[in-house]
């Protein structure tokens, strides 16, 4: 199964960081029977995705492209229904799941570290499962300006309704980590 985003990104390789310094040791890019999860941690069977936002629709940051409109909204759809089949087939081989937005990781680097941790030391999943993804974008205004962005859900393709939004480039912003 092809990636379709970079491997090795910044905010991956600090999220790495911290989780070596928390003493959590996994392994990078394992193949599984659905595709290769950024971190895995083969005995506890959990596997570890960080979704680029723009490749696989997050509802904050996806903009969609206003050339080759048509292509793009395939190829949206495409990489949804692909995390949804490989997120359903590992949960069914026993793994459990985790995917983050590359936004998180950047935004929040602690956070997920923390979470990650969390998860491989008591087994316990606290990520909410809906997971809404952007699955289509439909312009509202000649100038393209306004959307409509309609959300599945990625664990059990919900359909979890649209919103009306002005078409925004949002920049991720760095927070502080928790005292
Ligand atoms: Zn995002």
């Amino acid at each position: 199964m092809a990636r379709i985003k970079g491997r090795n990104t910044a905010p991956e390789l600090l999220l790495r960081r911290l989780l070596w310094r928390r003493g959590v040791r996994y392994r990078l890019h394992y193949r599984t029977s659905a595709g290769r999860p950024d971190l895995a941690f083969v005995g506890a069977r959990i596997a570890v995705f960080i979704d680029g936002c723009f490749w696989h629709g997050c509802p904050e940051h996806y903009v969609p492209p206003r050339s080759s409109t048509e292509f793009w909204s395939t190829k949206l759809r495409g990489n949804v229904e692909r995390d949804q089949r490989q997120t359903a087939r590992l949960e069914a081989e026993g793994w459990t799941v985790l995917r983050f937005w590359e936004h998180e990781v950047f935004e929040e680097p602690e956070r997920v570290a923390l979470e990650i941790h969390g998860v491989v030391t008591t087994g316990e999943l606290r990520r909410p499962t809906a997971q809404p993804r952007v699955v289509r974008v439909e312009s509202l205004d000649p100038c393209g300006n306004v959307e409509r962005r309609y959300l599945r859900s990625l664990r059990d393709d919900r359909d979890l309704g649209s919103e009306v939004r002005e078409r925004r480039t949002g920049k991720w912003k760095r927070r502080r980590p928790p005292d």
